[in-house]
């Protein structure tokens, strides 16, 4: 039977070229992909997928009212589907994921980010948790060289931002992995040092 599999990791933790990569993988041996990612990354512009080492591929939009099943079926049979991002897809998208595995014997990998810049759930990753059959950790570290698993939102002024929406569309902030303690630690320090400057002022 197939699977549903989910591989999470922090930002930067090579999640986009290891989709690619298995992409590349799966066709080298002959077998059709699927390759689709939810609208809301729209980072690489509309329908493709780019990682920070050069791969890139084109790759089909989900936007949020999508049935990723009524999509599937008029594009025949495929070998597997492979998404980017899958974070942004909404619990629904998934379950239809789910369906397609279940009932046309099609794996389907995930790969996405496990929580966002307050170190809570997505939704989508959330559904994933619930729903893989696989579920692997794709790993990168803090500078301090432990595992990073928060995705810290680095603020325009270079600070960590710790309020605001959960997907940030079209703002100028980045993001960086770090482990638990060093985001906490950051954060601590930065709010002295915001204090330091009132009392400057
Ligand atoms: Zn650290």
């Amino acid at each position: 039977m197939a699977k549903l599999y989910f591989k999470y990791g922090a930002m930067g933790s090579s999640k986009t070229a290891q989709a690619l990569i298995t992409k590349f993988n799966y066709e080298e041996r002959g077998m059709s992909v699927w390759l689709i990612k939810p609208s809301t990354d729209d980072r690489d512009g509309a329908n493709v997928i780019r990682s920070r080492i050069g791969l890139e591929s084109e790759a089909e939009v989900i936007g949020p009212e999508d049935d990723i099943c009524r999509l599937y079926y008029p594009r025949g049979r495929k070998d597997v589907i492979i998404s980017d991002e899958s974070q942004f897809f909404t619990p629904a998208h998934i379950e239809q994921l789910r369906k397609l595995v279940d009932e046309e014997d099609i794996p389907v990998l995930c790969f996405g980010l496990r929580t966002d810049f307050q170190t809570k759930l997505f939704p989508g990753s959330q559904r994933l948790f619930e729903l893989a059959d696989s579920i692997t950790e794709i790993k990168t570290i803090c500078d301090c060289g432990s595992k990073a698993t928060v995705n810290a939102r680095i603020g325009t002024d270079g600070m960590v931002v710790t309020e605001g929406a959960q997907v940030m569309l079209g703002g100028n902030d980045s993001y960086v992995a770090m482990c638990h303690a060093c985001w906490k630690k950051r954060i601590e320090r930065e709010k002295s040092l915001r204090n330091q400057m009132r009392i400057d002022l």
